[in-house]
């Protein structure tokens, strides 16, 4: 496992202009907005970022993310691990003008200033790939759902029987009605 953590901020320009790859580490509970969609801290996030100009001399983000987190199951409501693999490059803008002239299949990163905020954008990434509802396999649930309710539904039915012993009560003599 890779454990050498993101840096936080990178100047893409000069990292575009050198052609730099980046990759390190995060964990769960550094990504707040991404934090709130899981159920704990557990697992990792390894991202791999490479650097580069195209022909129109707009730099370029291409992304990977290979995370490791823990989710609820919206069945069972119990925990359960997901992985998530991104692949996505970015073209990298400064204004809303130079994002709406990108070509269709850049999607725009839009820099405040010459540092780029590496973890806000992985983050996303994150969030994009995350599915809206997890679910376990069908039995890994079943077993999950019958440890916790070990007596199902057979019981609920027998108690909508009539109790005999009410009946007996009734027979008893010198009880009136
Ligand atoms: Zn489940």
């Amino acid at each position: 496992m890779f454990t050498e953590p993101l840096p936080s901020t990178l100047d893409v320009r000069k990292a575009a202009a050198r052609g730099v790859t980046v990759t390190g580490a995060i964990k769960p509970c550094d990504l707040h907005r991404f934090r709130e969609l899981l159920v704990s801290d557990k697992g990792g996030i390894v991202a791999d970022l490479l650097l580069s100009k195209d022909e129109e001399n707009r730099c370029l983000v291409q992304i990977k993310v290979e995370a490791d987190i823990e989710v609820c199951c919206q069945r069972c409501l119990s925990p359960m691990p997901v992985h998530l693999s991104t692949d996505n490059t970015l073209a990298v803008v400064w204004t809303d003008e130079q994002a709406s002239h990108l070509p269709r299949h850049l999607d725009a990163l839009l820099a405040e200033d010459e540092a780029c905020n590496l973890w806000e954008l992985v983050e996303d990434e994150l969030i994009l790939d995350l599915p809206p509802y997890s679910y376990h396999d069908t039995d890994a649930c079943k077993k999950i759902l019958e440890a916790f309710s070990p007596q199902p539904a057979v019981e609920v039915a027998e108690e909508e029987k009539p109790n005999p012993f009410n009946v007996l009560e009734q027979l008893k003599p010198g009880k009136k009605h």
